[in-house]
């Protein structure tokens, strides 16, 4: 699973409206990619905090308007620690 695939269902990740196979796949990634984690964390958190102030949940359009722009940002992110690290050069001493 990809990071785009992740942000695409963490919608229904939330919801609990998952395959468990997918479910699955979600934690697997979520396990390596922090930058996953983090926004998975944050939004949960954000539902749960609605939940807790007594709505039920989010509202739909609300809803989805949040994951839109959570969409938007993480797709929009400052690359990172993709490709070019651990390439040190200079000193290999054979
Ligand atoms: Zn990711």
């Amino acid at each position: 699973m990809t990071c785009e695939e992740l942000i695409a269902h963490l919608s229904s990740y939330i919801d609990h409206e998952m395959d468990a196979a997918l479910v699955a796949e979600v934690q697997e990634h979520i396990a390596h990619c922090r930058n996953c984690r983090v926004v998975l964390d944050t939004t949960q958190r954000l539902i749960v905090l609605v939940h807790d102030e007594g709505r039920r949940i989010i509202p739909a359009s609300q809803r989805s308007a949040l994951f839109e722009r959570l969409q938007q940002a993480f797709l929009n992110r400052p690359q990172t620690q993709s490709q070019s690290d651990q390439h040190s050069s200079e000193d290999s001493a054979v």
